[in-house]
């Protein structure tokens, strides 16, 4: 079996969502299990909910609400028009609108919301997506069922991130999708989203759909996991902000991961994990060209020195300074104990004798953090700087590489730089708003492309 995962634009609307139903036709007789992701823009819609009716904007929350309503009713009549099945749809859909319109009300009442209810209401966009779907393959002939991924997906209770328990799925896996996958039907779920061990719904991070296809893949030993996307594959960096970037055909698993937790958001960084231990390759493919090369990823593509830029931001650093205690044993432990206990991940670590720099992406617990800190050392934040990351697995024996890196980046004011033990990523923190214009260089200095636009989108 293959599991075939559509993203948000794959399933954007009516003619999207055909698009699929075709390639999935395609892919009959591989035993497809498809995991879908919400509507694009319908989980940052739904979050948008929650959040208005927490500051007490009740009124707007429930317009949006029925703005969502008549967005996917409008797609169910697009797709299955004004049938039995259109109205066994809609009738499910109304239940869940109606949940989310109750929800919308007590939060508001609440005027607060917990990372449980937020799960409930972040959850409905995948809920929603592939009843939809599932409806439409049958109206096209596909023989579709829907499953419920709360029955499948076991994650701990870390609302928002929860953790998926490998062994729990596994076995949800074999009974739960493996018999409709034998009998020739086409299982079809939401992404994103779990359900704790007493049936209450969790998500896995935002790009959780990636995650679920990767669990599944891994959990049912798949030939191959595809990730269906609005672009021809991973490319030498984000199309969004490097015009000229190139299609990669074969991409390394340890190059994808490293491209991904840096700002490549066309897969999730977790993604890759339990298809690369058990070497499931995984496929990146654009659903408006299906016909396309995309991208495999591998352990055997070919090394190169640098295959492709990314970049995210704005990240803080934090630079500790502490002559007395900096090389005492123990010292750094004592540091990351503090980020551990806010429950805050360090991206990019670099030392020196009296001080060490640290990267965070996640600035919520930053105040209490750097309040813990200061009973280290001197501590200083600085909030508006980014991450560029140039990443090959060739990288750190190409010494040339490394200059032509620094050259490029000539007049960029390099916060702080530091290579990956692997040695395939060379990650340089720059201003925030220097990490485009640093991307765009770099792509340049090794990609060489005419098209490159200026500095400016
Ligand atoms: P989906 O909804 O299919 O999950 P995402 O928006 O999560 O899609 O990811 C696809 C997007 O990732 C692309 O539209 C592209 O702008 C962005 N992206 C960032 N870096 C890269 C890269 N190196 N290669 C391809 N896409 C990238
Ligand atoms: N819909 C979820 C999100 O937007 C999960 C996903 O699309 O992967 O984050
Ligand atoms: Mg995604």
């Amino acid at each position: 079996m293959i599991v075939t995962k559509f993203g948000g634009t794959s399933v954007g609307d009516a003619a999207a969502i055909r698009r699929t139903a075709e390639i999935v036709r395609g892919r009959l007789d591989r035993g497809p299990v498809v995991v879908v992701s919400a509507m694009t823009k319908v989980t940052d819609a739904l979050l948008g909910i929650a959040e208005q009716a927490v500051a007490g904007k009740e009124l707007p929350a429930l317009q949006a609400v029925s703005a969502l309503r008549a967005r996917h009713f409008a797609e169910v009549d697009d797709l299955l028009g004004t049938g039995a099945a259109a109205t066994d749809v809609c009738a499910d859909l109304s239940v869940m609108f109606d949940e989310l319109a109750s929800l919308t009300e007590a939060l508001a009442v609440l005027g607060h919301a917990t990372p449980r209810s937020l799960d409930t209401i972040a959850a409905m966009g995948e809920l929603m997506s592939s009843r939809l779907i599932v409806a439409a393959y049958e109206q096209m002939g596909i023989p579709a069922v829907l499953v419920d991924p709360r029955r499948v997906i076991r994650t701990d209770d870390t609302f928002m991130h929860a953790e998926p328990q490998r062994d729990a799925i596994a076995i949800a896996g074999r009974e739960e999708i493996m018999p409709h996958v034998r009998a020739g039907r086409v299982p079809v779920l939401g992404g994103f989203v779990g359900a704790t061990r007493e049936g209450i719904t969790t998500t896995m991070g935002r790009g959780g759909s990636d995650y679920t296809a990767a669990l599944l893949g891994a959990a049912m030993r798949a030939d191959a996991i595809e990730i269906w996307t609005d672009v021809d594959g991973m490319l030498t960096a984000d199309p969004r902000v490097v015009s000229g970037a190139r299609l990669i055909e074969r991409i390394r698993f340890d190059e994808a991961s490293e491209l991904a937790s840096f700002g490549a958001k066309v897969l999730h960084p977790s993604t890759i994990a339990p298809a690369v231990r058990l070497g499931i390759p995984v496929f990146v493919y654009n659903s408006r060209r299906p016909g396309g090369a995309g991208t495999l990823i591998t352990f055997d593509a070919p090394l190169r020195p640098v295959t492709a830029i990314a970049g995210k931001g704005p990240t803080a650093v934090v630079k500790v300074r502490s002559s007395r205690m900096l090389l005492a044993p123990g010292f750094l432990r004592t540091i990351f104990e503090v980020f551990e206990r806010h429950r805050t991940s360090v991206d990019v670590v670099s030392t020196s004798e009296v001080s060490v720099s640290l990267t965070v992406d996640q600035m919520d617990r930053l105040d209490a953090i750097v309040a813990d800190l200061t009973t280290l050392g001197d501590v200083a934040v600085e909030r508006e700087r980014g991450v560029v990351a140039i990443v090959g697995a060739g990288l750190s024996d190409d010494a040339g590489a490394m200059a032509r890196a620094l050259e490029a980046l000539r007049g960029i004011k390099v916060q702080m730089l530091s290579l990956s033990a692997t040695g395939i990523n060379l990650t340089i923190i720059v201003g925030a708003d220097e990490v485009a214009p640093a991307m765009r260089r770099l792509h340049d200095a090794f990609f060489g492309s005419p098209e490159t636009t200026g500095d400016g989108g």
